[in-house]
């Protein structure tokens, strides 16, 4: 597979000494072959190894990496770039409810994806009603209102009714009803593509107009999916696409060449048959999946470019003379975001790629990050001014609670007296985050 491909070709790479233009141009052709193997779309391959190839010839090999190393860095910033940089999120519509309505080839997990993106927008506390628009199998109408059971979701179904026109339109009176702030539209699928499916899609579109028309795509088609996603996109002009079965033999392949070719975000994967088997989908995460690196190596080289020499030295000063402040914290939390996501700094550690779900930890680092910018500079410097109507207001403020601010604090007290214990010996480089 490509994980184990490019395990090869970097093994290749750190044997040399050098980064020579002749070393660079084997491991290109061997990247290039991987990922046309992996089903990439050939225009991608093309322009993916130009870039690299430009990027990689006339960069300095940073000190105390080995020139092997400089190179599967650049090409995992590539492969990040080209899956779109930062994952994009599902708009909110201003009025109730949003609606967000689903397409795709039969099989490719249309239903299945909304019950786990109705479970996953309930969570957040959303009240969220799903319409089975798949009119054709009196099955796909049970199987959604399993899941609706399943996940205490409401369904809306009309047993008798072939219009799907019209039970998207009832199902959005039901929603007014029944206060939902989500409605999920589940459609029927085919097996290929064709004319009268996407006719009645169009006319549920604009009868409807769903805020995000979600592609769902079953990543293990390969590059056929980039065929499929710019017929649908040409008829429907889609917000977004979902890459189901991820957990499979996927070969990437879909995943790197939908971005490029159709322009629209992968918004989510679906690595499992379960309820919460759904991810957001974050390219670095995805990259580091695809490259398979466990390469301790890699963190320290990318947490060397993250955090300078510099910075490391004030902030040693800082916390040896005991002046660490709130605006330092966040820095440090900033530099922290600097290296990816949580996920794909655990994946870089050896056998902590297994680690779970991190989003809670990673939403956690945001709401500190807000409440600390919601504070003003002399308050970042001297936090213990803080009386409790300025906690209101900066628990107002960052959009969190007082008892956010109050634990946030602690924590920062907490680890002030432990800098006291390290004061005077070496710093650790990072805090520990708070919750998590
Ligand atoms: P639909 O025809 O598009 O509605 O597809 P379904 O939701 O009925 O899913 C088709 C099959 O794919 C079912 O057996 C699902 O359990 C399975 N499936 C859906 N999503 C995933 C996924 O992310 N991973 C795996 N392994 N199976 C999935
Ligand atoms: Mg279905």
């Amino acid at each position: 597979n490509l994980s184990s491909r490019f395990q090869e070709i970097f093994k290749k790479v750190r044997g040399h000494g050098k980064l020579s233009e002749s070393n660079i141009k084997e491991a290109l052709r061997e990247v290039k072959m991987s990922l046309l193997e992996a089903d990439v779309n050939y225009k991608v391959v093309k322009d993916f190894t130009a870039k690299v190839r430009d990027k990689a010839i006339g960069t300095d090999v940073l000190q105390g990496i080995n020139p092997g190393q400089q190179f599967i860095k650049i090409v995992n910033d590539e492969l990040v770039e080209l899956l779109g940089g930062t994952n994009s999120r599902l708009t909110k519509g201003v009025r109730k409810p949003t609606i967000i309505m689903l397409a795709g080839l039969q099989g490719a997990g249309k239903t299945t994806f909304a019950a786990k993106l109705g479970n996953y927008l309930k969570k957040q506390g959303e009240k969220v009603l799903m319409v089975a628009g798949d009119v054709y199998r009196p099955a796909a109408i049970k199987q959604l209102q399993v899941l609706g059971e399943q996940t205490k979701i409401d369904v809306y179904a009309e047993e008798d009714n072939k219009n799907v026109v019209e039970i998207c339109e009832h199902g959005l009176e039901k929603a007014h009803e029944l206060g939902s702030t989500y409605m999920i539209i589940d459609t029927a699928g085919r097996l290929h593509i064709d004319e009268q499916l996407m006719q009645e899609l169009d006319d549920v579109r604009k009868k409807v107009r769903p805020q995000e028309i979600l592609l769902v795509v079953d990543a293990m088609i390969g590059q056929d999916a980039v065929n499929l996603a710019e017929s649908f996109n040409k008829v429907l002009s889609i917000d977004g696409i979902v890459l189901t079965k991820f957990d499979g033999d996927t070969r990437g392949g879909a995943a790197l060449s939908i971005k490029s070719v159709v322009g629209k975000p992968i918004k989510f994967i679906g690595v499992g048959e379960k309820i919460d088997d759904l991810e957001l989908f974050h390219p670095e995460r995805v990259v580091s999946r695809i490259l398979g690196m466990g390469d301790v190596v890699s963190l320290v080289e990318k947490a060397q470019s993250a955090i300078d020499e510099e910075d490391a030295k004030s902030l040693e000063e800082k916390i040896r003379t005991q002046k660490f402040d709130l605006n330092d914290f966040l820095k440090q939390l900033q530099n922290i975001k600097k290296l990816g996501s949580l996920g794909s700094i655990l994946k870089l550690i050896p056998g902590m790629g297994q680690i779970g779900d991190l989003a809670p930890a990673e939403k956690e680092m945001k709401k500190v990050e807000a409440i600390i910018q919601s504070m003003t500079q002399e308050e970042r410097k001297k936090p213990d001014i803080l009386k409790a109507s300025r906690k209101q207001r900066i628990a107002a403020g960052s959009g969190t609670q007082v008892s956010d601010v109050n634990r946030l604090l602690k924590q920062f007290d907490q680890m002030k007296s432990m800098m006291k214990m390290f004061s005077g010996g070496k710093m650790p480089s990072f805090p520990s985050f708070p919750g998590g």
